[in-house]
């Protein structure tokens, strides 16, 4: 299998549009859970560049519980996306729910992320591996590893292997978190398989307070990177308000990373 550490005993560094990603390379991926406006947006990624984020994330198309809640701005999302880029230079990170807009996205996001809800919609998984984007390939929500290392497969089998990893928390009994972080996913993933692996504690965690401590124990786990949600105003966001860090509180979380990148 290609995922799997025995096809390749190195680790795979995964370019994203000039920033490399993997082995000793840390991806620090922040951002709006929802481009809302472009005026907001570019100013937040200029703030999250200053603080250190190597890659701007932002969701144009949404794959929200209610369809009564905010969808996304679509293509005019991306469009904004790509001001902010422009602005920073900052590599796009954005969500594809469906294959009818894989084009757009091979064209207007640098790496291509695959929600939870989608891990195995094998149809997706084959249509990306067509192209030769680098692929964030979240964790279903109740998917074990080997589901996962298989939806990686699904994209690889047709000859894409710009494939990274993102653990972002499993459903389990516990229900005063959103979902629970699995910390062990990291070593594991990292064992099973050459490809990177990052962490999104926002998703996991889905609330502020624990984010700081999970970005901590995702970075002394050895995880090549993290996905963290962050909002000027946390309040008002149109999704995922809740477990957005601020600017400030993102930029001082920065610091704390980089000193423990520097000791891992
Ligand atoms: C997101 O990144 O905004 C998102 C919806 O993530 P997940 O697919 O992990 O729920
Ligand atoms: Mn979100």
């Amino acid at each position: 299998k290609k995922a799997n550490r025995q096809f390749h005993e190195k680790d795979s560094i995964i370019d994203v549009d000039g920033v490399k990603i993997g082995g000793s390379n840390f991806m620090m991926c922040a951002g709006p859970c929802s481009v809302e406006n472009e005026e907001d947006t570019v100013e937040l990624a200029k703030l999250l560049k200053e603080a250190g984020a190597n890659t701007l994330r932002g969701g144009a198309f949404k794959p929200r519980t209610s369809p009564y809640s905010f969808q996304g701005l679509g293509i005019e999302g991306l469009r904004i996306l790509n001001i902010a880029k422009e602005e920073t230079g900052l590599p796009i990170v954005s969500e594809l729910m469906g294959t009818e807009h894989i084009d757009i996205f091979v064209d207007m996001v640098d790496c291509i992320q695959v929600g939870a809800r989608n891990m195995q919609n094998y149809d997706l998984l084959k249509a990306l591996g067509q192209t030769n984007k680098p692929i964030l390939l979240k964790r279903g929500m109740s998917a074990t590893y080997e589901e996962w290392l298989m939806s990686a497969e699904y994209i690889m089998a047709g000859g894409n292997n710009n494939v990274i990893f993102c653990e972002r928390g499993i459903r389990t009994f516990e229900t005063a978190t959103r979902n629970t972080l699995d910390i062990q996913a990291v070593p594991v993933i990292q064992k099973e398989s050459h490809l990177p692996i990052v962490v999104d504690p926002s998703h996991a965690a889905g609330v502020r307070y624990l984010i700081p401590s999970m970005a901590k124990a995702a970075v002394m786990s050895g995880a090549n990177g993290m996905q963290i949600e962050v909002h000027q105003n946390p309040e008002k966001a149109w999704s995922d308000g809740q477990q957005c860090l601020t600017p400030a509180e993102f930029k001082e979380l920065m610091i704390t990373i980089n000193m423990l990148l520097e000791i891992e």
